[in-house]
Parts: C-alpha cells; sequence; structure tokens
C-alpha cells in the first residue's frame, strides 16, 4: 500500500467528522444511558451516587457529570481489598465476562464477553493500520489487558496479528522478516531496543524488513526518542493516549499536534482537588467516562495532566484535542490558584545556563502564597542583578504566576532535592 494512503481516511467517518454539537449530543444521551446501566447493576458506583446525593435523574448533560466524585485507582484497590474480587465496580455476572485482567496493584478487571469500543482502532487507524495489514503485537499478553485489547482493536480494521509480547528482540526480528510484518505496536523504549538489535545484527529496517507503520503507547514519547525511532524504523511513529482501566482516550492523527479525543468515552479536564471543569487551554488532570457495561468507570481520575486545544485539525477529524501529557498530579503544586509543574520551572531554568541548581520554595506571608527560586550560580561573579530580572521575568511569563529569585551559595540547595518543596502549612 501507497504510505500516503495511509494517511488518509477515517476508521468511522461519520462519527469521526461529526458537528461538535452532534457530539455532544450523542454523548450525554450515551451518559445518560450509562448512568442508569451503573445505578442499577454496579454496587459500588450505586453507593457512591447515594453518597453524593444522587440517582440517575439528575444527570441530564454532560456538564451534570461535575455532581458525581471522581475515583482514583486508590479507591478501587480499596474497593477491591473490601469486596473482593472487583470492588463492587463490576457491571455484570462472572458468567458475562470473557476474560479477567489482573494489572498491578493488583487490579483485578473483568472484560465484556464481547468487545467493541472503537476507540483503539480509531488510533491505529489515525496511525496508518490498514485492512491486509500484518501487525507484530509485542505488548504483553500475560495477564494485563492492554496486548488483548488492542488485538482485538486490529481485528476491528482487519489485521492479521502476531501475539510476540515483549522480550526475545532477536527472534522477534526473525519473526519480523519471515512474516514480513507490515506494522508494529509496542512500547516506545522496546521499539528501540529492537531498532537498535537490528543495527547490531546488520539488518536495515528499510531494506530488510517490511514495516509501514507503527504505533506506540502506555509509556512517554518525547519528540527526541520518536525523531530516531522514526529515522532507524524509516516509518512514522505515531501515539495514542489510554489507561487499562477507560481505553483510549485521545490519539494522534496524521498531522499530529496534540491528540484528538476518542468517540464513544467523555473526557474532561478537571482541578484535581475539587473535580470542576478546567477552562480550555488551562492545565488540569484527565477524567474519563466509559461506557464499558463489565467495567463501567464514571468520572475515572487518570492522575496525568494536560489541556484541551481549541485548535481545529485539517485532517477532517472534529473532535477537540488534548496537548501533550504534562505529568502526573502528584508532582503538581497550586501557587495562588495556578498549577506549577516541575517540568515547567525546568524549562525556565534550561534557558539560563547560568544556573547550577535550583528549588521552587512555596510559603505563605499571610494569606497569600510566596514562590521563590533559590538558585545557586555556576559562577557568582555574573551581574546578579540583570540575571534576577530576567529570571523573574520568564517566570511570570511562562508560569502566570509572580515568583522572587534568591541567589544561594553553592551547597545551599541538597543534592538529593525536591524541584518543589511546599512548605506551607495549613489548619485542619
Ligand atoms: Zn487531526
Amino acid at each position: 500500500m501507497e504510505r500516503n494512503a495511509r494517511k488518509t481516511g477515517f476508521f468511522n467517518a461519520e462519527l469521526e467528522t461529526m458537528s461538535q454539537e452532534k457530539r455532544e449530543e450523542r454523548l450525554t444521551r450515551k451518559l445518560q444511558e450509562i448512568v442508569a446501566y451503573a445505578y442499577e447493576h454496579s454496587l459500588t458506583f450505586q453507593k457512591k451516587m447515594r453518597h453524593a446525593g444522587c440517582v440517575p435523574e439528575d444527570i441530564q448533560t454532560l456538564d451534570d457529570l461535575e455532581k458525581l466524585p471522581l475515583t482514583r485507582r486508590e479507591d478501587i484497590i480499596e474497593a477491591q481489598r473490601e469486596t473482593p474480587p472487583f470492588g463492587g465496580f463490576e457491571g455484570v455476572p462472572r458468567t458475562q465476562m470473557r476474560r479477567i485482567y489482573v494489572s498491578p496493584g493488583p487490579v483485578y478487571e473483568p472484560g465484556p464477553w464481547e468487545y467493541d469500543d472503537i476507540q483503539w482502532a480509531q488510533a491505529l487507524f489515525a496511525a496508518g493500520f490498514r485492512a491486509g495489514d500484518t501487525v507484530q503485537n509485542t505488548f504483553n499478553y500475560h495477564m494485563w489487558p492492554f496486548a488483548f485489547i488492542l488485538d482485538d482493536s486490529l481485528k476491528m480494521i482487519g489485521c492479521s496479528v502476531i501475539p510476540a509480547g515483549p522480550g526475545n528482540s532477536l527472534i522477534q526480528l526473525t519473526i519480523m522478516q519471515k512474516l514480513q510484518a507490515t506494522g508494529i505496536v509496542g512500547t516506545p523504549s522496546f521499539l528501540m531496543t529492537l531498532a537498535q538489535r537490528a543495527e547490531s545484527q546488520g539488518i536495515d529496517p528499510q531494506k530488510d524488513l517490511s514495516l509501514q507503520a507503527g504505533f506506540v503507547s502506555a509509556e512517554m514519547l518525547p519528540e527526541s526518542l520518536r525523531k530516531m525511532l522514526e529515522s532507524k524504523l524509516g516509518i512514522p511513529i505515531h501515539q495514542a493516549y489510554g489507561t487499562v482501566t477507560t481505553g483510549c482516550l485521545a490519539y494522534e492523527c496524521p498531522l499530529r499536534g496534540g491528540m484528538h479525543l476518542c468517540e464513544d468515552v467523555i473526557v474532561e479536564i478537571v482541578d484535581p482537588d475539587t473535580g470542576k471543569k478546567m477552562s480550555p487551554g488551562s492545565t488540569g488532570e484527565i477524567v474519563a467516562t466509559n461506557f464499558n457495561k463489565a467495567y463501567p468507570m464514571i468520572r475515572f481520575a487518570t492522575g496525568d495532566l494536560s489541556y484541551l486545544t481549541n485548535t481545529t485539525c485539517e485532517c477532517g477529524r472534529t473532535s477537540p484535542k488534548i496537548g501533550k501529557i504534562l505529568g502526573r498530579t502528584d508532582q503538581v503544586t497550586k501557587v495562588k490558584g495556578t498549577f506549577i509543574h516541575p517540568w515547567q520551572t525546568d524549562e525556565i531554568i534550561s534557558r539560563f545556563p547560568e544556573v547550577d541548581k535550583y528549588q521552587v520554595v512555596i510559603t505563605r506571608a499571610g494569606f497569600v502564597d510566596q514562590m521563590t527560586f533559590k538558585i545557586e550560580l555556576r559562577d557568582e561573579s555574573v551581574n546578579q542583578d540583570i540575571l534576577r530580572a530576567k529570571l523573574e521575568r520568564a517566570i511570570k511569563e511562562t508560569l502566570n504566576v509572580k515568583g522572587q529569585v534568591e541567589f544561594v551559595v553553592r551547597g545551599a540547595i541538597f543534592d538529593r532535592h525536591k524541584k518543589i518543596d511546599d512548605q506551607r502549612e495549613w489548619d485542619g
């Protein structure tokens, strides 16, 4: 197949190109259905709703989601400890569970008898996978759901699958050559292992292999790593974001520049403390609601941070996009109502080669947050006033919050320091 033909088309054109208004109508209808279903069939969800003082009729619109509490992975682990094995989250009897997966935790997750969620299939199609492809699936088929779910999703597109699992890179390369695999899916790190192994064996992926499309997930994909993989393997590498509990939430189209939200799932970006929606462009926690009756997840809080973008995409898909994953909520600090994340402070400091080490200290003066960047210089003879002014301007511009710069003597910041040291104390 022509490389360019892999960049066009849709897995489900009707859904992927519908107006945002229609999409919201459809999601609202599906939300009402799943809330009613889960209330009746999932004991824990019913308990949660009662605790929040809600009945299914209270959830009429997408905005009504805010009335419902967030569910975190820790809540599932705790509920499963109290009510084994599924913690009352399951929505079907055991006889209707096709597979029961075991994820780290351990968390026991029932899968439906017929897997028909299209989210991962959308992502794989957008990554260039097409009917007739032979795809080597290097995700782990042992206990975890992800490899099976991708396997089922590749079937929806019409691909043959080699259930390779991870490891055995040399054997994997032989299989890939013999079976003329045209697609590969795996973690970015394992694809890199394969690419390096090929190099050391004198295999030139562009001549000796038949690969056309690559798909990665489950790990961060820095652009530098993507470039390296693409040049070594000679194929475009696309990524998608999701969790085992909720399925795929967002995926890259051929034009990239963020990830389109999948159909058949509701994604919110919320303030992790209050569960309230953030405005587009503001960073918050990714929260997802799926429509999986076997294991309904309503407002599952992923712990990952991102933001919604407002741009339209020329690929033709009309769903909104989220930006890249910016980190985890447990590393984030809120200063004057704005989230500050270590990646942002790193980014500021990286622009100043004069800085050797830094630490951000958050304190309170009266009722006002104070943010101080403690900085050790490489060379203390630089003009500190000019440098301070430049740093303070960069802090304000990047973080939208004012911060002071304090130069400290070398050694004042311990080696194993926290990047952001929150020293605020709160009563009760
Ligand atoms: Zn697009």
